[in-house]
């Protein structure tokens, strides 16, 4: 019996959750592997309401006791506030990523047939695309040493060999279950820390001599991510860079709806979610789409639990949903059937009763 902490959090987070559970429940209810049990915790802006704070004590413990994590969204105006010392509710996410351990964000940009004209390139260079951006969350010149003296303010990008190394493996791992093609990006020609990083990528290759490695400066990737999208497998890379290649990759699907993440680190606890926000515009109104919420479970089953069928399934159904044109609001063409948040979580269901 596998145990899933569930953080709903705010604004659209607890409308695209229920559907996400309506999936796994379909899942279970099919799949004798997969039996599950779930809690909820309070995070973000609910957790301030109901405790005063972002991340109470107990739902680090819930989250440090589970299998997995699934998190919908947090924040929102009403506790937006600039105030320094000031409770908000990101401070929810930062922190169950540090209690966690999160130190590798796994962000797959799959373009979907059918959904090709929502992005901003031509569709010709986007049929095949299927990126996996592995991209450091705890190291890098997010956390190294910074000061301001009088004019002057700086930042430190520090990594050591084993924080680079851990990364990495988690890289090459998944591109001998994917497409064998890593990318390892950094800025050799310039930073120390990236010649170390260029080090270790070949270090680690020798326990990979399947897998095909490439060293990419940072520039040039983000060149080539919209010259030829295609060419990419497995892209691995530090925290400044992958923040900046992840967002510019997720656009090659054109639409922030579809795309699901995930984070995974050395407590053994990964938690999933949406990349998206709360949409506080559309909370309450059943429209937002919950189909990156219902991808992130997919990555759940495949990464925390192994159930490669049962993620295969999930996918293959919203496949199929788009490609018979049903659509929320977010991803609406014309021709195309309008569906309601919860409309698209039962089709969804609908459709991995009917596929075995
Ligand atoms: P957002 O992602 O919430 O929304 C941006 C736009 O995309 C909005 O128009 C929204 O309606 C739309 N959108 C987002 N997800 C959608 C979905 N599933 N279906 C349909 N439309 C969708 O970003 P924002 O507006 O910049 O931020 C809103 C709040 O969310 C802020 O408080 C922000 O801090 C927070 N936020 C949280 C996370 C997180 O929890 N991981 C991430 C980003 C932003």
């Amino acid at each position: 019996m596998y145990k899933i902490a569930l953080l709903a959090g705010d604004g659209i987070g607890p409308e695209i959750i229920k559907e996400a559970l309506n999936v796994l429940d379909a899942i279970s209810e099919s799949s004798p592997s997969f039996q599950y049990e779930v809690e909820e915790a309070l995070i973000g802006g609910i957790a301030i309401d109901e405790t005063g704070i972002a991340l109470p004590k107990e739902t680090v413990e819930l989250c440090r006791g589970s299998d997995a994590v699934l998190l919908g969204a947090v924040g929102g105006p009403k506790w937006d506030n600039t105030d320094p010392g000031g409770v908000r509710p990101e401070q929810g996410l930062l922190g169950i990523r540090k209690e966690l351990e999160l130190f590798a964000n796994l962000r797959p940009v799959k373009i979907f047939d059918a959904l090709i004209d929502s992005s901003t390139l031509k569709p010709e260079y986007l049929h095949g695309v299927d990126v996996m951006v592995v991209r450091e969350l705890t190291g890098g010149i997010y956390f190294g040493e910074r000061k301001r003296i009088g004019d002057r303010a700086f930042d430190t990008c520090d990594y050591t060999f084993s924080e680079i190394e851990r990364l990495l493996r988690i890289g090459f791992d998944l591109a001998r279950k994917r497409g064998k093609k890593v990318h390892s990006v950094d800025k050799a020609n310039v930073l120390e820390s990236s010649r170390l990083w260029r080090e270790a990528a070949v270090k680690v290759h020798e326990d990979y001599k399947d897998i095909e490695l490439n060293h990419m400066l940072v520039d040039n990737c983000a060149m080539q991510l919209i010259r030829n999208p295609a060419q990419f497998d497995v892209i691995a890379t530090g925290n400044m860079f992958g923040d900046i290649l992840s967002d510019e990759a997720s656009m090659l699907t054109g639409s922030l709806g579809m795309l699901a993440s995930a984070s995974l680190g050395s407590s053994g606890v990964s938690l999933y979610e949406p990349s998206h926000g709360s949409a506080p515009d559309i909370a309450g109104q059943n429209q937002a789409n919950p189909l990156a919420t219902i991808m992130s479970v997919s990555l759940m089953l495949r990464y925390s639990f192994d159930l490669m069928d049962e993620a295969d399934r999930i996918d293959n159904a919203i496949e199929e949903v788009l490609n018979n044109r049903f659509r929320t609001a977010d991803i609406m063409e014309d021709g195309a059937t309008r569906l309601s948040t919860t409309e698209m979580g039962k089709k969804i269901v609908d459709t991995l009763k009917t596929d075995r």
